[in-house]
């Protein structure tokens, strides 16, 4: 069994923040900032990438109402909104779900750092990419 799945069915408890028929947000076990919150669609969905469109909007849109929230509630500075896709991406639960991230000035232990790794030909990444 899932364990999002688990706490979706209250089998294990959870700091519940906000909860609907289909989605449900809750503190992450391992809070990586203070307020670090997951947003779970309760139909048991691997990745975003598998979710279909109306649940992840209303999961989107959840994502903007709550984060507002913690914002406001934790005077927090900044928020990472972020959904790992699959193990490569460091995806460790396989049911999907957003974190909210609250960042800080100070005793903040999140760290995403973007480097270029090898330069790209983007007019062949455009041609062979374009929608
Ligand atoms: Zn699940």
């Amino acid at each position: 069994m899932c364990i999002f799945c688990s706490i979706i069915k209250k089998e294990i408890p959870a700091g519940i923040l906000y909860e609907d028929e289909d989605v449900i947000a809750f503190l992450d076990i391992s809070q990586v900032t203070k307020g670090h919150t997951l947003i779970v669609p309760k139909k048991h969905v691997e990745t975003m990438l598998d979710c279909e469109e109306e649940t992840l909007a209303h999961v989107m849109m959840l994502a903007k109402k709550i984060g507002n929230h913690l914002m406001n509630k934790l005077s927090a500075n900044g928020m990472n909104v972020l959904s790992n896709v699959y193990q490569a991406a460091g995806q460790s639960v396989p049911h999907f779900h957003v974190h909210l991230i609250p960042r800080y000035d100070e005793n903040d232990a999140c760290i995403i750092h973007f480097e270029e790794s090898e330069k790209q030909d983007l007019d062949a990444l455009q041609s062979l990419l374009k929608l």
